[in-house]
């Protein structure tokens, strides 16, 4: 089964969203050490079409360079194994630079990414999510995985690469 994985920055809602795609259905947690503890998966479905989904996070912040090393493991292997990967970013930070250095990565990467701008929760929200389109991701989408609005979208899109 194809897989979809979701990385960003923690505290941006990326486990808000896989919960929200996994829905009643049970994660699958892998009680592994290291970078396996801290990936969580799951199975989805949208628009007929089966899914693996992947939660990335649950770091142990022992340091700075420890943690963000942590986040570009994630990456790495969801380079290597998602067949299409939703890279979530928040609008109520705007544009870090670990998000600028995961733009990076995952530009140099042949998988398609779909950038998801979350807690865009209203209006004046979805003014300032415009920056976001400065880090080039084609297919760029607005949502709040609290309400729920936008994903949709994103999901139509994400279906297309499994
Ligand atoms: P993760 O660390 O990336 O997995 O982020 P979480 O899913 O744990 O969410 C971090 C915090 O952001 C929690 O308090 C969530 O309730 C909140 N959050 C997630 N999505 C949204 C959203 O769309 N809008 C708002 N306002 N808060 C959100
Ligand atoms: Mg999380």
């Amino acid at each position: 089964m194809d897989i979809v994985a979701i990385v960003g920055r923690p505290n941006v809602g990326k486990s808000t969203l896989f919960n929200r795609l996994i829905g009643e259905r049970q994660s699958i947690v892998d009680n592994q050490s290291g970078v396996t503890r801290d990936r969580q998966y799951g199975q989805s479905e949208w628009n007929g079409k089966e899914f693996a989904v992947v939660d990335t996070g649950g770091f142990v912040r022992n340091s700075d360079d420890v943690f963000e090393a942590a986040i570009r493991d994630q990456v790495v292997i969801a380079i290597e194994e998602a067949a299409v990967i939703i890279f979530m970013v928040d609008v109520t930070t705007g544009i870090t630079d670990l998000d600028e250095e995961i733009t990076q990565m995952l530009r140099r990467a042949e998988k398609p990414v779909l950038l998801a701008v979350n807690k865009v929760d209203n209006n004046r929200r979805q003014l300032e999510a415009n920056e976001f389109w400065s880090l080039g991701f084609e297919e760029t989408f607005f949502l709040s995985s609290v309400t729920g609005s936008g994903t949709g979208e994103l999901l139509d899109a994400t279906v297309e690469y499994v």
